[in-house]
């Protein structure tokens, strides 16, 4: 079973680590069964969020007896020392627990450091003086944001999406966290559900180049969960049908395409965008069907609403001109209901 040093926090996980998301959209009682399968076949690390509704409160359900054995990082969307502190003190009741290992802000559009304005940076160094948290991490999707992190010399973890899609600029983020000893925690390894073929992915992550980098895979279902699982008994070899596999997804998938994040939302006409931005790809690598259906037809409408206010397109970490997109998808969309 692959292991992966998170940088000088020195803590060791499985290679397979959980993203604790999707559990949102399953019961408490499947969750719990879910996260405890993975623990007892191996996989130590679980990354939740403040911000993931009732995410926290199914591993403090899970993990109650176990705490010791697993490593938690959870994050803080928090813009002021006063909420992040709110924060902290509600993870560490719904996780039930008194320590977390990785306390990261939540995607920050800006880097915190000691003595700014926003007090967060001192206010997570006293948490960790206190012992309520372990290490201090970021994530982010704004690649400035994130070489600032790397660059400050503050931090023990970035968390930034990484999977066979990567440009040069994220590789190089890759890199550089290496070099600077930071624990590296991919994201997104699935690029946000476009990537459909999990032996590719766990392949492209596997490598010896990136044997500092830790991938938490988003799992809901059990057939999910399993798939991880078998690669750590039978790891998939990146070999010529899977080289083939992620050159064909690379080629269909390059340029500027919506991941699908979230971070423009939400939209005051009540657009999807997360979505609907990306719904040509989503009718072209998914079955349809569930696309099409009516509920579907009325969200992708709403793109008729758009007001043109820009707010999305100033949110969007990848520099998306996101009206232009939706306007794009809509057109493509209503081919598929002729
Ligand atoms: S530009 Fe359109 S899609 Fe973007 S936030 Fe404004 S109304 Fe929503
Ligand atoms: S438009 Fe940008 S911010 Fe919005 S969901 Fe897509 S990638 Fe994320």
């Amino acid at each position: 079973m692959d292991k992966v040093i998170l940088g000088k926090t020195g803590i060791e996980v499985n290679k397979n680590g959980f993203g604790a998301l999707p559990i949102q959209r399953i019961t408490k009682k499947e969750a719990v069964y879910l996260l405890q399968k993975a623990f007892y076949n191996g996989i130590n690390y679980f990354d939740t969020a403040r911000a993931y509704s009732d995410s926290e409160e199914k591993l403090g359900a899970a993990f109650e007896y176990t705490r010791d054995k697993i490593v938690i990082s959870t994050k803080t969307a928090a813009q002021t020392a006063e909420d992040m502190w709110k924060d902290l003190e509600e993870s560490l009741t719904k996780l039930k627990t008194d320590y977390i290992d990785i306390y990261q802000f939540h995607n920050p559009a800006f880097c915190p450091k000691p003595g700014d304005e926003s007090g967060l940076y001192d206010a997570a160094l006293e948490a960790k003086k206190q012992g309520k948290i372990r290490h201090i991490g970021i994530t982010n999707h704004r690649i400035a944001v994130a070489k600032e992190a790397i660059q400050s010399g503050l931090y023990e973890t970035l968390q930034f999406p990484f999977s066979y899609l990567a440009s040069d600029t994220d590789l190089e983020i890759v890199e550089e966290c290496k070099a600077a000893d930071m624990g590296f925690i991919a994201m997104k390894g699935l690029a946000g559900g476009l990537i459909h073929n999990s032996a590719c992915a766990y392949a492209f992550m596997a490598q010896p180049q990136f044997a500092h980098v830790a991938p938490i895979w988003g799992v809901q279902r059990e057939s999910e969960l399993d798939e991880f699982l078998s690669y750590q008994v039978c790891p998939p070899a990146l070999d010529g049908n899977l080289l083939a596999e992620i050159e064909k997804d690379k080629k269909q998938l390059s340029g500027d395409f919506c991941r699908g994040c979230g971070y423009c939302m939400p939209c005051p006409a009540g657009i999807e965008i997360n979505n609907c931005a990306r719904m040509s790809l989503m009718l072209r690598r998914a079955p349809q069907e569930g696309w099409l259906s009516k509920e579907w037809q009325e969200k992708m409408k709403k793109i008729e609403n758009c007001l043109h206010c820009g707010h999305c397109m100033s949110k969007c970490p990848y520099g998306l001109n996101t009206p232009d997109l939706l306007a794009k998808n809509y057109e493509d969309y209503k081919t598929f209901l002729k």
